[in-house]
């Protein structure tokens, strides 16, 4: 506490990431990054961005990175969307902060489920959005007949998080109709390891924002860059809120190596599917180990010893050398959130609870 703190900052609890450990021997399942490494084209795009001793570096990027605008349109043209759709971010993250600005602080609480992104609630602090959690039900899904109450805006990501659990699109598309006075944001950050997309919605319901991030399907956690994608009235606000706060949210890395991993969607879909077999394999092993696992469409799974504590079972794993996620929350605090690995790495963790469980 400083008395040189402005009261909003004494009044903030900010979001607490997953740890990323500085020892290099540790097998990391907890923060949900794709083992695999990105698409060689990004280290091909970046090393073409530096060349000539980095020269490029001494001008700004593309204020609005119109390119990967472009890539990220022409991959979904499938869906109708347009480059003015698009709004590219530092990271989903931003895009999502800059959201909650935007479009979703109102007179009226926005709406998201008790257990979801703990993102969520920090911007809110943040932001001053005033805001009320419904509670997932008791299989933790989503059920949209909850979400009734009048509100400012509904926010949720699909498949959920921690608990990579999916809502069906029509679902989706029956909540957009019944909250035409309200946007409803889509955060999309697991979606191709399994869920059905809401960009084919986009262009029927103007109060739809999909967000989504190159940090997990694309493995590219480090560049970070995330886009959301709506139609032009809500692009224009979020618009509005970045050329407030930072015109150049994209460094020439980032959009470089973006576009080329848009690009290569031949290898996003190899690393993709080869994450979905894994977590087939995965979710077995732990069924057969005592563990009750939630249906994931996610590159994590959500799982429950039915006798073990769950900090004791993170603990013990950690102890061995792998890190897995356990939130101390009401209703989750005997789960473990545990990321798909390789097949290698899923085998550690198994054997590593084999033994600790024995
Ligand atoms: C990982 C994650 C994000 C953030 O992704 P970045 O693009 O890396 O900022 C957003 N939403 C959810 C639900 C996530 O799990």
């Amino acid at each position: 506490m400083s008395r040189y703190w402005s009261s909003l900052v004494h009044r903030l609890t900010p979001y607490v990431p997953g740890e990323q450990p500085k020892l290099a021997k540790l097998v990391k399942l907890n923060t949900n990054e794709n083992p695999y490494p990105p698409s060689p084209r990004v280290a091909e795009a970046i090393a073409e961005e530096l060349s000539k001793g980095g020269e490029r570096l001494r001008l700004y990027p593309d204020p609005s990175a119109d390119c990967l605008k472009e890539a990220v349109a022409a991959r979904f043209a499938d869906c109708g969307i347009s480059a003015q759709q698009v709004f590219v971010g530092n990271g989903s993250d931003e895009v999502l902060a800059h959201a909650f600005m935007a479009l979703l602080k109102h007179e009226l609480p926005i709406l998201f489920p008790d257990i979801s992104y703990s993102f969520y609630p920090v911007y809110c602090g943040l932001h001053e959005v005033a805001y009320a959690t419904v509670p997932l039900d008791e299989d933790f899904a989503i059920r949209i007949d909850d979400y009734v109450a009048p509100n400012g805006g509904i926010i949720f990501p699909n498949p959920n998080a921690p608990t990579g659990c999916l809502l069906p699109l029509d679902q989706i598309a029956r909540l957009l109709a019944r909250h035409r006075e309200s946007v409803v944001v889509i955060d999309e950050a697991y979606v191709d390891f399994g869920g059905e997309s809401a960009l084919a919605l986009v262009n029927e319901h103007p109060n739809l924002l999909v967000v989504r991030t190159l940090s997990k399907a694309h493995s590219l956690a480090g560049l970070r860059v995330g886009y959301a994608v709506g139609q032009c009235a809500l692009i224009e606000a979020l618009d509005r809120v970045k050329n407030s706060f930072n015109s150049y949210p994209l460094d020439r890395l980032a959009i470089a190596g973006a576009v080329a991993a848009i690009g290569d969607q031949a290898y996003f879909d190899g690393t993709r599917q080869a994450v979905m077999r894994s977590r087939e394999v995965l979710c077995t092993a732990l069924s057969g180990l005592g563990f009750a696992v939630l249906p994931s469409a996610a590159n994590f799974v959500f799982a429950r010893h039915q006798q073990q504590d769950a900090a004791e079972l993170a603990a013990a794993l950690r102890q061995r050398g792998i890190i897995v996620r356990h939130f101390k929350l009401p209703r989750i605090d005997q789960h473990l959130r545990i990321t798909v690995g390789t097949d290698a790495q899923c085998a550690l963790l198994v054997d590593a609870l084999r033994e600790i469980l024995a």
